[in-house]
């Protein structure tokens, strides 16, 4: 009978106490629910496993004890990798994830893990994830917890990376041997590999069994999904069900529960808390008034202060969204030479009235303006703390909340912790316990990670609480700066840069009073109105001087348009992920102008958004584009108006989105693809658009060349190899 291959990789533990192996049998039992098929070994069974043939990722769970010393049951295999005679590339297959556990209490932290980390890297082998090392001395659970959390995309991405880095080799292989022997057999890996895919009657838990069956790493059900996975040849993975952020009131949330306070059995539940994070960090103020330049800050050789000229609401009415384009006025840059399909980052700062209650919070009103010095604590027990090379010396202490921490960052759990030794109050001290421990996981989740509760908004909530500079510092993460897609080219706007942006909005919750705005987004927002946006008119008639911003290019030399003209191109980019694509045809009607003799290829474009009169981003540009011939296919879908027409019960069902629209041109897409050397460029959502996009790609293959699966997947592998299949997306 038909079965499904499971994906299959492999879990070894090297444990003194125990430990490791809880984790890795954990990992190992867990690997069901991911739809894979896990093999666990210790590390000393060497006849149970096969480093030197496996096809599987690995992922390595070690413990280190005594001096540095490698657990008892991890030391042959130790000494057998530690061996000189082995080459280079004697793991050059292989790949794998690393979770270390030490004691930064003792000398050689994490010592086997880093060896053994070290050697599969000396002899070839390649991280598919970060390796995770966890202190005992401040709670292992603070690496370990995120560690396992990740564990299992990334597992499930190098699966499908083997998959198609094979079906590539394969593709290779094919074309190879067809070259050299056109009679000849095909290559025996690729009469496996087909086999298995093809006939499907392998056993699901063999040892060896490929990867090659993923396909997609989605719950079956999305909504974006186009329905039209081959069941036989693809293991589709469900995921978990998120819990809902912000349900207070949802049938599910008992009525008194919420960020500030918990229900039984929590409430009376003994907790299992991380240990306090080691202080490493001396601050001190110097009353010598500092105002720091946001330049002299940010420090970065290639930033620009460049005035905003032109602001423009592109949604109307009542959208879900609120989408502005801004231009930038970049003619005293003349170094900022950026290419279609360029993105660039924005430099915001914290808002000031979020500085200004943290001050307060500090009770560092009086120093708001003084220097601030920071220096490495004598006494601190901390292995390799240094200070923190983001904050400039003597910085005022306003300019250093300003710029240089993400005062809005969702707080993590050591932080939690460091801040229960700073709260008076009792029941606020036990519920900031309860929120970091291991009981009150899912309270964590629930009213403060899928929340995206700011470190602002925790203080708030919890007023008893005071803690020193030095905490935020060593715990707070750096403010990075927001990336942008330009939305225009320098021919069509000579030293003007565009970009377009949506409004991301946090509704209200338990902690949050009232909703709230993006930083960098709500940041510009507040920066060009009043003065400037005018629904549907472009030109700024304020007399207010313009508001300038700090930019810095970020070149993406990949993502650009085709450098041969004549070859014809399909651009996907629903929402604000058009913005690019606005740029390649600003470029593409200039170059038509100047050359209006030259051969200029098709060009296609899918754009979905959610209503036609709401937020139809750049409609009256596009359609310009179309009556010029620079843009000869605009396919636009609207996703809240795809329904079937009630009142005219025989019309056909429109396209929700851009991937049902991709289906409907099935044939002349990939025609474009496989026939006529055309390239296809995707932009915006990575999490959903450009994995449902992918995906029916995969199907149209499938579909028009009367292919399987593996074969649709070589089509595409050879197309991304090519640089014809481009994307410049975001999670
Ligand atoms: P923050 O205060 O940083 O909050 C963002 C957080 O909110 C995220 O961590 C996320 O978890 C959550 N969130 C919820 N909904 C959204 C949403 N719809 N978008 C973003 N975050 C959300 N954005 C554009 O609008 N236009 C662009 O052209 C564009 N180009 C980009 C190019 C690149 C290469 C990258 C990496 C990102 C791009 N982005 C673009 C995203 C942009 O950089 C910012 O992340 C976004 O504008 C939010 O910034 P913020 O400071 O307002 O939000
Ligand atoms: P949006 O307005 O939220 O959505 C645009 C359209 O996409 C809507 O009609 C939406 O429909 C639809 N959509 C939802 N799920 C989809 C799916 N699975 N497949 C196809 N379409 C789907 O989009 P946005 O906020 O502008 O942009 C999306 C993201 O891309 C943002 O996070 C933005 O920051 C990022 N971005 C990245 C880059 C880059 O990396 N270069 C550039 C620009 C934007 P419904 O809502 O009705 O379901």
């Amino acid at each position: 009978m038909p079965c499904e291959v499971k994906p299959r990789f492999v879990v070894l533990y090297g444990s003194q106490k125990g430990q490791a192996q809880s984790i890795a049998e954990s990992i190992a039992d867990e690997a069901k629910e991911h739809g894979l098929v896990a093999d666990l070994c210790c590390l000393n069974q060497n006849e149970k496993y096969s480093l030197e043939k496996e096809c599987a990722p690995v992922v390595f769970v070690v413990s280190t004890t005594g001096d540095g010393e490698p657990p008892d049951n991890a030391l042959k295999f130790v000494k057998r990798i530690k061996k000189k005679t082995l080459s280079p590339d004697h793991y050059k297959h292989l790949l794998y994830a690393l979770l270390g556990l030490g004691d930064t209490n003792y000398a050689n932290f994490c010592n086997c893990g880093k060896t053994i980390e070290r050697r599969l890297q000396e002899l070839g082998a390649k991280q598919f994830y970060p390796t995770g090392y966890a202190d005992d001395g401040v709670g292992l659970e603070l690496v370990i917890d995120p560690w396992l959390e990740g564990l299992w995309n990334a597992i499930k991405s190098a699966l499908s990376k083997m998959a198609s880095d094979m079906t590539a080799q394969l593709y290779q292989n094919v074309e190879d041997s067809a070259q050299e022997k056109p009679d000849s057999t095909l290559p025996d890996v690729q009469l496996n590999l087909l086999s298995i895919a093809d006939k499907q009657n392998c056993e699901p838990d063999s040892k060896h069994a490929s990867p090659l069956a993923i396909s997609d790493v989605r719950p079956a059900s999305s909504p974006g999904s186009t329905g039209l996975a081959s069941q036989s040849t693809s293991t589709v993975f469900t995921s978990a069900p998120k819990t809902q952020a912000c349900s207070e009131g949802a049938p599910f949330v008992s009525l008194a529960a919420s960020l500030r306070s918990s229900l039984p059995p929590l409430s009376e539940s003994s907790l299992n808390i991380p240990a306090l994070p080691l202080p490493y960090l001396d601050v001190t103020f110097q009353e010598a008034d500092a105002a720091e330049q946001a330049v002299e800050i940010l420090n970065k050789e290639t930033l620009y202060q460049v005035p905003i000229s032109k602001a423009v609401q592109l949604s109307k009415g009542d959208s879900v969204k609120t989408a502005l384009l801004l231009e930038l006025d970049i003619s005293a840059c003349p170094s900022m030479t950026y290419q279609p399909g360029d993105s660039f980052d924005v430099f915001c700062p914290n808002r000031a009235e979020d500085v200004d209650q943290l001050v307060h919070r500090l009770g560092l009103q009086d120093q708001k303006n003084h220097r601030v010095q920071i220096t490495l604590r004598e006494d601190t027990k901390k292995k390799g703390a240094q200070v923190p090379s983001h904050i400039p010396q003597n910085i005022s202490l306003l300019s250093l909340l300003t710029w240089c921490l993400e005062i809005r960052s969702i707080p993590k759990k050591a932080f939690l912790r460091a801040l229960v030794e700073h709260t008076s109050d009792s029941g606020q001290r036990r519920r900031l316990q309860e929120l970091c421990s291991k009981q009150g996981a899912a309270d964590y989740n629930l009213y403060v990670r899928d929340s995206s509760l700011s470190v602002s908004e925790l203080l708030a909530a919890f007023p008893s609480c005071s803690p020193p500079l030095n905490l935020l510092i060593e715990l707070l993460p750096r403010l990075q700066p927001r990336p942008y897609s330009a939305a225009s080219s320098r021919l069509k706007h000579p030293e003007k840069l565009r970009f377009v942006f949506n409004m991301v909005e946090f509704p209200a919750c338990s902690g949050r009073p009232a909703g709230r705005r993006g930083l960098c987004t709500g940041w510009l927002f507040d920066l060009v109105i009043p003065g400037l946006v005018f629904p549907e008119k472009a030109e700024s008639s304020s007399s207010l001087p313009l508001p300038k911003i700090h930019v810095s290019l970020r070149p993406n030399c990949s993502f650009r348009p085709p450098s041969d003209p004549s070859v014809t191109f399909i651009m996907i980019g629903p929402g604000t992920g058009v913005a690019p694509f606005i740029g390649f045809l600003q470029q593409r009607e200039e170059e038509k102008k100047e050359n209006p003799e030259a051969e200029f290829g098709e060009t296609w474009l899918f754009f979905g958004c959610r209503y036609r009169d709401r937020d139809y981003l750049f409609r009256e540009e596009l359609e310009d584009f179309v009556s010029s011939g620079t843009l000869n296919h605009l396919k636009v879908c609207f996703s809240k108006e795809h329904m079937k027409d009630e009142e005219e019960p025989t019309s056909a069902a429109q396209p929700r989105y851009v991937q049902h629209n991709l289906l409907l041109y099935c044939q002349q897409v990939t025609d474009i693809l496989l026939r006529q050397n055309g390239y296809i460029y995707v932009c915006g959502d990575a999490k959903n658009m450009a994995k449902d996009v992918n995906e029916t790609l995969m199907e149209m293959i499938k579909t028009e060349l009367q292919v399987d699966q593996l074969e649709a997947m070589k089509a595409l592998a050879r197309l991304r190899e090519e640089k014809r299949y481009l994307q410049d997306i975001w999670a």
